[in-house]
């Protein structure tokens, strides 16, 4: 059987609470190896570590403060949740979510978001713990971000990337890695799809962000676990690969960059 590794997902999402027990079962006995949470907030973390408790062996813990919680919080409350962050993050395979988010209405918090962004990556630094970036619709603002305080010494991965070859090179040459996910699956991304052509194997890492993101030929709102199958299948066409060597690659991929015996 083919062994894969979601390398992004949010199976704490309430929107889960009567499914996830059922899904994560289905999902390990057709192929789920090990997934990789993406931490929101403290209310989040805590979840995660219960849904952990569960399936230790094939959930990876990630604690972070989204740039959604940001913009619907205030200093004080971010400074307290910093502080948390500092004290909870030894317990996670990494940092994140963590960036910055520009489309309205989120761009009206940029100041905030900056705030919570450099102070992680402080944290990330200091934990020695790779991150795991959102950046959307922010690619100058967060390359001007690394260029001035550089990327944590560990590393990360720009998770649902979304860009032009161009960008990802950019990122690359920060020493990142990108993760691939639903919209690779939307008809008409091209730019995404030249993008995944060049992007050096090596370099690809592959996610659900379920259970947002579905791609076009899932009519339900919850995207499902094995979507990561479609994502592979259509890296596997453009790099002219197999799927079982997408899989195997962007498993050793990710063991590499989170530094874990799975
Ligand atoms: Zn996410």
């Amino acid at each position: 059987m083919m062994k894969w590794i979601d390398a992004h997902s949010h199976w704490t999402d309430s929107r889960l609470d009567k499914l996830r027990i059922k899904w994560m079962t289905e999902a390990l006995s057709k192929g789920l190896h090990f997934t990789l949470q993406g931490g929101v907030d403290p209310s989040d973390w805590k979840k995660q570590k219960l849904f952990q408790k569960d399936f230790p062996q094939n959930v990876g813990l990630c604690f972070g403060l989204h740039p959604y919680w940001v913009s619907a919080h205030n200093e004080f409350e971010l400074n307290e949740a910093l502080d948390f962050l500092s004290q909870e993050i030894h317990q996670a395979l990494a940092l994140g979510e963590t960036g910055l988010d520009l489309r309205p209405p989120y761009e009206d918090s940029y100041s905030l978001q900056m705030d919570a962004f450099e102070a992680q990556l402080e944290i990330a630094a200091v934990a020695q713990k790779p991150v795991v970036f959102h950046i959307v619709r922010a690619f100058d603002e967060a390359i001007r971000v690394f260029d001035f305080w550089g990327v944590p010494p560990q590393k990360g991965m720009i998770h649902s990337f979304n860009g032009s070859w161009p960008q990802a090179e950019a990122y690359l040459k920060k020493g990142l890695k990108l993760s691939i996910g639903g919209p690779l699956l939307r008809l008409k991304n091209e730019k995404l799809r030249q993008a995944v052509k060049e992007i050096p194997i090596s370099e690809l890492l592959i996610e659900t962000d379920l259970p947002d993101q579905p791609g076009d030929q899932w009519k339900s709102e919850l995207n499902p676990p094995e979507s990561l199958l479609s994502v592979a299948e259509e890296i596997a066409q453009l790099k002219k690969l197999t799927l079982a060597e997408v899989l195997h690659f962007t498993r050793q991929n990710f063991k590499t960059l989170f530094q874990v015996e799975i």
